[in-house]
């Protein structure tokens, strides 16, 4: 099984090769080829995303991408920015199903800004559409405002947009994962205000006639973001477009205790997908030796369940990850009193050695 590395910008190259290792540790050889991505591509290439980087990523069965983004490409023109890397992978390589699970674990109930008795044994699955809305809907740009009030000003706009083929199937893949969970799917909108909102509620309520074992209820965005910090385990399978899910993501990612933990998988119609960490690519740690590489080395665990169908090196992935945690080790984002500080490098040997 070929699979395309892609590390990136700031830690991603010190994540990915804890992850890269873990890997190579479970027995069963893996193809892994590794190509620049982000402002490391534009620096050696000219663009984040080269032309033999995505050639790679298309022929390859999986994708493992750190993190992409560095202070010093900010200044850069928006389609020679990083970012656009990621962006441009997921379109091209349609993978509109972003799965980004938020697992609070017992050992680090105490690294999360919630009280324990509100966090503690949480598990949800957060269901963002990727590749529609608003950051890829056109007409968008810079014009010279018409309206009374403004008229003669610079006004910028973006336009929100969905169809209804892209509603169904991410409801469909929500419907689907649910089966395997709770059986509940909320559905996160702003249907008492968008047009795109009502026509996604619209499209929800009629796939969830095919799953009548799955129980579907909608929640405005404004009030989900109001219920994750409330009452988080009220959620299990959350299912909502590409800004919305981009914002409520984080804040889930962040009742766990830290972004550094939490795994993602982009898939395709096919499963075949991208897994990269939560998080990105740390500018201000990078080089220290001292980010978390857990995030990066459970989404191995993802690929390994959803693109390559090997659920039981999946699953002795998780069971060590658990174990470093059990054993006390910490690095620095999780660290709390009574634990053992440890570096990127010690995390990935620690989960190595757990594994064995
Ligand atoms: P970030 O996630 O990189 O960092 C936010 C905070 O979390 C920072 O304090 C950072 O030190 C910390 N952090 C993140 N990952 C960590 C880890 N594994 N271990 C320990 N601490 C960790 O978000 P940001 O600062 O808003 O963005 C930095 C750059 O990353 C920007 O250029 C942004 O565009 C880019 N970015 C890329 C992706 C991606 O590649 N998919 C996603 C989000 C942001």
């Amino acid at each position: 099984m070929k699979i395309a590395v892609l590390p990136g910008d700031g830690i991603g190259p010190e994540i990915v090769a804890q992850a890269v290792k873990v890997l190579n540790s479970l027995g069963p050889k893996f193809d892994l080829e590794t190509a620049p991505v982000g402002g490391a591509a534009y620096d050696i290439a000219g663009h984040p995303l080269p032309p033999a980087t995505l050639a790679l990523a298309k022929e390859a069965d999986a994708i493992l991408f750190g993190a992409v983004g560095d202070w010093k490409h900010d200044t850069l023109p928006r389609e020679l920015r990083p970012e656009q890397a990621i962006l441009g992978l997921r379109k091209h390589l349609e993978l509109f199903a972003n799965f980004r699970p938020a697992i609070c674990y017992d050992q680090l109930t105490a690294a999360s800004s919630l009280k324990p008795e509100i966090v503690g044994g949480l598990d949800i699955l957060i269901i963002r559409e990727l590749n529609g809305d608003i950051y890829f809907g056109q007409p968008r740009g810079v014009r010279t405002s018409e309206l009374p009030l403004f008229k003669g000003a610079r006004e910028a706009y973006d336009m929100m947009h969905y169809s209804e083929p892209e509603v169904e199937r991410i409801g469909h893949v929500a419907f689907d994962a649910a089966r395997k969970r709770s059986k509940k799917v909320c559905s996160v909108d702003k249907a008492n205000v968008l047009e795109t909102s009502q026509l996604w509620r619209e499209v929800m309520i009629r796939v969830s006639k095919d799953y009548p074992d799955v129980e579907l209820s909608h929640m405005y965005v404004d009030n989900a973001a109001m219920q994750l910090v409330k009452e988080p385990k009220a959620f299990d399978v959350v299912v909502t477009g590409n800004l919305f899910g981009d914002i409520l993501s984080d804040e889930a990612a962040m009742l766990t205790g830290s972004i550094g933990m939490l795994p993602s998988a982009s898939l395709d119609k096919n499963n075949k997908g991208l897994y990269e960490p939560s998080h990105g690519s740390a500018p201000d740690i990078a080089g220290k030796g001292i980010a978390n590489p857990l995030a990066t080395i459970l989404s191995v665990a993802m690929m390994l369940r959803y693109s390559l169908g090997m659920l039981d090196e999946a699953h002795r992935i998780e069971a060590a990850v658990q174990k470093v945690l059990a054993q006390g080790l910490r690095t620095v984002d999780i660290y709390t009193d009574g634990t053992t500080k440890v570096s990127t490098v010690q995390m990935g040997d620690a989960v190595v050695a757990a594994l064995s």
